[in-house]
């Protein structure tokens, strides 16, 4: 219970000299990711593919109580010396991608947590399965549908979990808008808009090359808006209608720069959505319903978040790192078995499905696709 009461302390201090802020009533105490003291069994994962994600992960997890890093999987031998040093990890935790089977000897690492390109998503998760390790996997979950389903049956046939890295399910201000859906305090959904985007650098990384990345800017950031749609509605999109503009064909030659599309869902919703990977400044989630609103911007970034409601300015807890939350969260859910956020491999291949449905309409000139 510690970290929720620092919280609460925390926010009833920042109440005093920040006007727009209302108390906390105990239903938004309720959205706070709590962790358990600090237990008497760790989740301990090793991450795959030691980038820049990687390093994010690795400086959040050593604020975690109950998950706990302890090696690494890498290409690069050198990384080993380096990492172990920065992280205070034992060196007998590492492997290389060869060597990868042999974590299944190693008692001391329950999870591993895949952080490679897109298209080595499926390989690995299906690897860790088969040595009864549980899998944390990057978004997007893998480059097809195909794939997706493959890493859920072989999860499942393991009995091991899979999850995929949907930080923002564990993060405060994601969860408030959630929550304050589910309680119908924003009456009924009338509407989503909804964007993500930046502009992508170096033109050689593997982000901007097919095999690799499996798609441009809707598999990388635009399934935010896709992930968001959904948790802002509650409901499975039916159908789909997609365009891409692009700028620049030479830069974005193999995969999607600029895509825009919408996703209409059972109750008549659509939500209008947008993505890029070629200008800044491009990030919300405005979900409006018949009796209020939350609009998030940033939404879905590493934060600090910001939103506001029909009530004021929203005032969370933007100290922490989301792969903090989100790695206890996790360890929480598997070792506590704690109600699981929507995060599971099924959430992953939803997704999936949408994108896939996306390139469908972009294809065949803008028309509406069935998801
Ligand atoms: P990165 O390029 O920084 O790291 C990729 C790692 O994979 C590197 O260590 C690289 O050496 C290794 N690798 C192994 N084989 C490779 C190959 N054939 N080609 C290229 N690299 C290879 O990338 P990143 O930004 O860390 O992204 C990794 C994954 O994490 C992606 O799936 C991405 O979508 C995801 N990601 C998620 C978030 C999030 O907020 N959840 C943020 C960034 C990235």
């Amino acid at each position: 219970m510690k970290s929720r009461r620092d919280f609460l302390l925390k926010i009833g201090g920042s109440a005093l000299t920040l006007p727009l802020v209302s108390a906390l009533t105990p239903a938004q105490a309720a959205v706070l990711p709590e962790t358990s003291p600090v237990a008497d069994k760790q989740l301990r994962v090793v991450l795959v593919g030691l980038g820049s994600y990687a390093e994010r992960v690795a400086t959040a997890m050593k604020d975690c109580k109950i998950a706990k890093l302890v090696g690494g999987v890498t290409g690069t031998p050198e990384k080993v010396g380096k990492w172990s040093d920065k992280f205070g990890l034992d060196k007998a935790n590492f492997y290389d991608y060869k060597d990868f089977e042999k974590i299944k000897d190693n008692p001391n690492i329950d999870a591993v947590y895949i952080t490679l390109p897109n298209s080595m998503h499926h390989e690995y998760t299906l690897r860790a399965a088969k040595m009864g390790k549980h899998v944390i996997c990057e978004k997007p979950m893998s480059v097809s549908v195909k794939q997706a389903q493959e890493m859920i049956a072989a999860c499942k046939k393991a009995n091991v979990k899979l999850y995929i890295g949907y930080r923002l399910h564990f993060e405060p201000y994601t969860r408030e808008l959630i929550r304050m859906r589910e309680s119908g305090e924003l009456g009924k959904i009338m509407h989503v808009n909804t964007y993500d985007g930046f502009k992508s650098g170096n033109p050689n990384q593997w982000r901007l090359k097919k095999a690799l990345a499996g798609g441009g800017a809707l598999m990388d950031v635009g399934i935010y808006c896709i992930n968001g749609a959904r948790y802002a509605t509650g409901e499975e999109p039916i159908w789909v209608s997609a365009e891409e503009a692009k700028t620049d064909p030479i830069k974005f030659k193999e995969v999607d720069e600029t895509v825009t599309w919408q996703m209409g869902f059972p109750s008549g919703v659509i939500a209008s959505c947008s993505t890029t990977y070629n200008f800044n400044n491009f990030e919300r989630l405005y979900v409006i319903g018949e009796k209020g609103f939350v609009e998030l911007g940033p939404a879905f970034g590493y934060g600090p978040m910001k939103g506001r409601t029909h009530k004021g300015e929203m005032s969370w807890d933007t100290t922490k790192m989301h792969q903090t939350w989100q790695m206890d969260g996790m360890a929480d859910c598997i070792l506590n078995g704690k109600p699981e956020p929507n995060i599971s491999g099924e959430e992953g291949l939803k997704d999936m499905k949408v994108i896939e449905a996306i390139y469908k309409s972009i294809a065949a000139g803008g028309k509406k696709v069935p998801v």
